[in-house]
């Protein structure tokens, strides 16, 4: 039987870092490649890390309603399509989702059985000092994650799972129990 994990982080919680290598540790569980409008960053791969797509084009998935879910923030939208889902539950694989606090409480609507996972910052400063670092975001940009993460962090309570990001390992550890604990339990 296939699982829907979600796991839930404000940007630069150290989320992408940690969901990354836990994954390869689990083939059963394909991460779950969102669409997007924003641009790609240099790092990033091109439906490895997103379907980076046009807002035309995301508009017209829309329409079509093809998103399980999708959001709008900082000016780009960003969706789960039902297409990339529903194949990889069609082959007993679960699916991994990594989306913000508001697509994911809309996950758990569509798959009431979703396991919840919140990773957390230390603080408010450390997310600050992270992003800072990562270096992707104009001083605007920047100000609205930050301001969008004290929003985020409101709504853990939704969460089955949450797992402080203070040292990535232990954080990397914790994570890596909760899907092997939840796979182990459909047998
Ligand atoms: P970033 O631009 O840093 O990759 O992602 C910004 C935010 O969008 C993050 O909170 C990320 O989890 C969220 N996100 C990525 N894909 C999706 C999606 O398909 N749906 C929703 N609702 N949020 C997403």
């Amino acid at each position: 039987m296939s699982k829907i994990f979600v796991v839930s982080a404000p940007s630069g919680a150290g989320k992408t870092t940690v969901v990354r290598n836990v994954l390869e540790k689990f083939p059963e569980i394909t991460f779950s490649i969102s669409a997007t409008t924003r641009s790609r960053r240099d790092f990033e791969v091109e439906g490895v890390d997103y379907f980076f797509m046009s807002e035309n084009e995301f508009k017209k998935k829309i329409d079509a309603n093809e998103f399980v879910e999708w959001e709008t923030f900082y000016g780009y939208y960003y969706g789960t399509l039902k297409s990339f889902i529903n194949s990889e539950i069609e082959k007993e694989n679960s699916v991994l989702l990594e989306v913000d606090v508001k697509g994911a409480v809309k996950i758990k609507e569509v798959y009431a059985n979703a396991i919840m996972i919140f990773i957390l910052p230390p603080s408010i400063e450390e997310l600050q000092k992270r992003l800072l670092k990562r270096n992707t975001e104009t001083e605007d940009d920047l100000q609205k994650r930050i301001e969008r993460a004290k929003m985020e962090i409101d709504f853990q309570d939704h969460f089955k799972y949450k797992v402080v990001n203070d040292d990535i390992e232990r954080a990397r550890e914790q994570v890596y129990n909760i899907l092997k604990s939840e796979l182990i339990k459909e047998k």
